[in-house]
């Protein structure tokens, strides 16, 4: 059945001039049909830089409309149409401008997990790769951080020089991790280096013997000679991790690590949204206009 539409994707791919891109977080065999799989950042890049008329993202509603903000002529799908990231939704531009006008001198740093609304009202975006480099960028000492409070804290203890006021913002999946998960699978494999994405909380983040985004996560998963690894991020990049070191034993930090807006795309969800040309990303101009200078600021950094 899934060969079917691995055929049929692939010739659609080639009418329609399109290429399909994945978060590590999405199911292995949706990773197995993109041509580019990457974290939010990498993804970004390649969405800014393609030259293919129709950008298929297999992801969450807020990284398609980054790619439309970034190509705006061209068509971008998201398969699963209700693939939403609470995260994105604990701040809304009106929110965000209330703050802005309690902290008229601070710099607003945006993680890209955010809504293109709240993007334009931002100065620049970040993702968990560049986060700190972004916010060291900033000529302003105070910057208000938007919207996910761990990210933040741990950008601010990496960067003492700057005033980071803190949205209170979360992901649902990487929170759910517990201070005693790490302390328990530390014991049951004692030799194992525990690597966690710094959404997680800071209780769990300190117990950790490395923090970086996914994509680090993934170099430095490849680059030690440890045997076996504890890994602190959503699932879906235990595929890559499998694929890319045979040799290695990975083990998840907590059974909660699984995003379920991340897991709604099917192979199949991608087959009909390239049949149909479904489901469009729109993003209003204006909005779009503004959007795009945060994120642009962000891609010339790094
Ligand atoms: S893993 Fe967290 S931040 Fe990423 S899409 Fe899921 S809920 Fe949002």
């Amino acid at each position: 059945m899934q060969n079917k539409y691995m055929d049929e994707i692939r010739k659609l791919k080639q009418e329609r001039d399109a290429i399909i891109l994945a978060h590590n977080y999405q199911v292995p065999e949706v990773q197995d049909i993109a041509d580019v799989v990457g974290d939010s950042y990498a993804l970004s890049k390649h969405a800014a830089n393609t030259d293919n008329k129709v950008i298929v993202f297999c992801g969450v509603h807020f990284m398609a409309e980054s790619a439309k903000i970034l190509s705006p002529d061209k068509t971008v799908l998201l398969p699963a149409k209700d693939a939403g990231c609470p995260m994105a939704e604990m701040v809304t531009a009106e929110g965000l401008r209330e703050m802005k006008a309690k902290y008229p001198e601070a710099a607003v740093v945006c993680y890209v997990n955010s809504s293109a609304e709240v993007k334009a009202e931002s100065d620049i975006c970040c993702t968990s790769s560049n986060a700190i480099k972004v916010v060291r960028s900033v000529k302003q000492k105070q910057v208000l951080f938007v919207p996910d409070e761990n990210l933040g804290s741990y950008v601010a203890e990496k960067v003492p020089e700057k005033e980071i006021l803190l949205w209170k913002g979360f992901c649902i999946t990487h929170k759910r991790v517990r201070p005693q998960e790490v302390m328990k699978i530390r014991e049951l494999h004692p030799a194992a280096k525990i690597l966690v994405h710094p959404e997680c909380q800071p209780e769990v983040q300190k117990l950790a013997d490395f923090l970086g985004s996914t994509s680090e996560i993934i170099k430095y998963a490849g680059s030690i000679p440890e045997k076996d690894i504890i890994i602190g991020t959503e699932e879906g990049v235990m595929h890559i991790l499998k694929k890319q070191n045979p040799e290695k034993n990975f083990y998840l930090l907590s059974t909660g690590l699984i995003c379920p807006n991340m897991k709604k795309t099917r192979v199949e969800d991608v087959y009909q949204s390239l049949l149909h040309m479904q489901h469009q990303i729109d993003v209003q101009e204006e909005t779009r206009l503004k959007a795009l200078r945060s994120l642009e600021e962000m891609l010339k950094i790094s």
